[in-house]
């Protein structure tokens, strides 16, 4: 027989959660108003709501938080991220920031101006908000194939080349003032981007003089799937390829609370001092001076063992091998889950699961909703909820998907928990005939509802 994969890590030390039992759920979501964002985590069994900021570190990144060197300026800390970050993409210019959003915040400020439209691959939600702040647009160039959850691709990460010429074409060069790639692409499901994309979205960049930058939030998944799948890459080491990947690009933000396996944090790196240059300003402005930008000397320590920990291939393939293993089980189950699975998370197809509660019921919110009673899971709706209303018509907005999404934190559940993940979900779907009605609004905020949004049960 083949060994089965196995955690290459014990636990040395243990954190308590509370099983707790349907009528307490029951009690306390109803105080909630059916938001699972309102729970208080110690009425949540295991915590599927996000992989980010929610990671455990290693000993020795509990110990590198010990040798931190808290200085203003210059802090040996800073050197230690700094070599460790260039070693691993080759940007020689490094700026901290407190996390992702900052990153994009700071860099954005000297990048984007009002009319620019910025192209990339289905950026994230943070990323469009700071360019739509500016008054700019972002232009997803996604291929098609992104959007059928049915369809295997094994890059449905990737940019569509023509898409991107013709944004070249329509808006002009001048108003683009460069291209973002999301690797791997969070708002498609973690699905990764291909080298050979990577290298396409390069030239055409460099036909028309435009700077690419990608958005790293998982840049180490992103070269695990790149030695998994792609072709020619088999033999090459994970840090060969991450190498290889920044190489195509300008520049980079980082959400560390990520691939950097911290609980907070973020950077900004670039190849060109000029644009550092300016940058620089910027983050001493929102973010804290050059050698800290929002990070204590031991954070940017412990981020630097992160870093090196993220990128190694025992790391990744426990990681990605453990996400995998919850969607082959509810797969053999036939429960619908978007295929290929990310790197991340698993999303599972709430309209084809509860199909007889109307989509004006929020479905995936219900399935979310059954998920928690069931089993003190929790899960985050990628819904209607989330899609908001349109800003003119005050119309729900229906996205084409109603998702509930499994975000798996790194190196905190065992096998066990996925089992129990799984378990409860196939528990609902032997009686989902039976859940016919969902929720209704009773109070939402003008924007970003889904927060705070207060749900009755119909
Ligand atoms: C999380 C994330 C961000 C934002 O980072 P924060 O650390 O949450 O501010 C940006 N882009 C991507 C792809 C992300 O996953």
């Amino acid at each position: 027989m083949n060994l089965p994969y196995a955690e290459p890590y014990k636990i040395k030390m243990v954190e308590p959660m509370y099983p707790s039992t349907r009528a307490e759920r029951e009690a306390w979501l109803k105080e909630a108003h059916y938001n699972l964002f309102n729970l208080k985590s110690q009425q949540v069994f295991i915590d599927l709501l996000t992989d980010s900021g929610t990671g455990a570190m290693s000993q020795e990144q509990w110990s590198a938080l010990m040798s931190g060197d808290e200085s203003y300026a210059g802090s040996r800390s800073f050197e230690q991220l700094k070599k460790v970050i260039t070693t691993l993409t080759g940007f020689p210019y490094i700026l901290p920031t407190h996390q992702g959003r900052a990153a994009e915040n700071v860099l954005f400020s000297v990048m984007v101006k009002e009319g620019d439209v910025v192209p990339g691959n289905a950026h994230f939600d943070t990323t469009k908000g700071h360019i739509e702040f500016r008054k700019a647009s972002a232009y997803d160039c996604t291929i098609d194939e992104a959007a059928d959850t049915t369809l295997y691709h094994s890059f449905k990460g990737n940019l569509d080349i023509s898409k991107l010429e013709n944004v070249v074409e329509i808006y002009g060069k001048e108003r683009i003032p460069m291209i973002i790639v999301t690797v791997t692409c969070n708002s498609t499901g973690g699905q990764p981007v291909s080298m050979e994309n990577l290298k396409a979205v390069r030239n055409l960049a460099d036909r028309h003089g435009l700077p690419v930058i990608f958005d790293s939030a998982r840049f180490a998944e992103n070269a695990y799937f790149i030695k998994t799948r792609e072709k020619g890459y088999e033999n090459h080491s994970i840090r060969e390829i991450v190498k290889e990947m920044f190489s195509l690009a300008d520049g980079m933000t980082m959400s560390s609370k990520k691939d950097g396996i911290v609980n907070m944090g973020g950077f900004i790196a670039l190849k060109s001092q000029a644009l550092y240059r300016e940058t620089s300003t910027f983050n001493i402005m929102f973010e804290g001076y050059i050698t800290y930008g929002g990070m204590s000397g031991r954070d940017m320590a412990a981020l630097a063992r992160g870093l090196e920990e993220a990128t190694t291939f025992e790391f990744l393939e426990s990681r990605i091998s453990q996400v995998h293993y919850l969607g082959e089980l509810l797969r053999e189950a036939e429960i619908p889950v978007q295929e290929p699975f990310g790197g991340h998370a698993i999303f599972v197809d709430a309209t084809r699961f509860l199909t007889n509660v109307p989509r004006e019921e929020f479905i995936a919110q219900t399935l979310a909703v059954e998920l928690y009673l069931e089993s003190g899971v929790r899960a985050v709706e990628i819904g209607t909820l989330l899609a908001d209303r349109d800003p003119e018509t005050r119309e729900n907005r229906y996205p084409r998907l109603e998702l509930l999404r499994l975000a798996i934190p790194r190196r905190v559940y065992t096998r066990n928990h996925m089992d129990y993940v799984a378990i409860a979900l196939i528990n609902i779907f032997q009686r989902r005939k039976q859940i016919t009605s969902g929720y209704k609004i009773n109070y939402e905020a003008p924007i970003m509802r889904h927060f705070t949004v207060e749900l009755e049960k119909i």
